[in-house]
């Protein structure tokens, strides 16, 4: 599938642990990526400072779902199971 224009769930929900320009210790979960744009475009498109997490995240079904709330709700699920246990 294409990646929906403007749908960012993936920019925002998931937690992102390599460091990110403006964000040297990554992305904690539910916080939106400093290199988004009001419109929910990265800023780093293209350019060899977007991580590389970024790049290899490929659109799927199982994680967009068929709109931008599924996304939210499906990435949501997905950030809460695979979260470590505090210790
Ligand atoms: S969740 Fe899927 S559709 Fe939404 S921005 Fe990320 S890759 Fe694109
Ligand atoms: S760097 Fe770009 S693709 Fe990666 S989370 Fe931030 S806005 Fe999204």
């Amino acid at each position: 599938m294409e990646c929906r224009i403007g749908c960012a769930a993936c920019c925002i929900v998931i937690s992102i642990t390599s460091p990110i320009p403006d964000m040297p210790y990554g992305k904690p979960a539910g916080i939106r990526c400093a290199q988004l744009t009001p419109d929910n475009a990265c800023r780093l498109f293209g350019k060899p400072e977007r991580p590389l997490v970024c790049g290899s995240l490929q659109p799927a079904e199982e994680m967009c779902g068929s709109c931008n709330e599924d996304a939210f709700r499906l990435l949501s699920d997905m950030e809460r199971v695979t979260k470590p246990e505090p210790r």
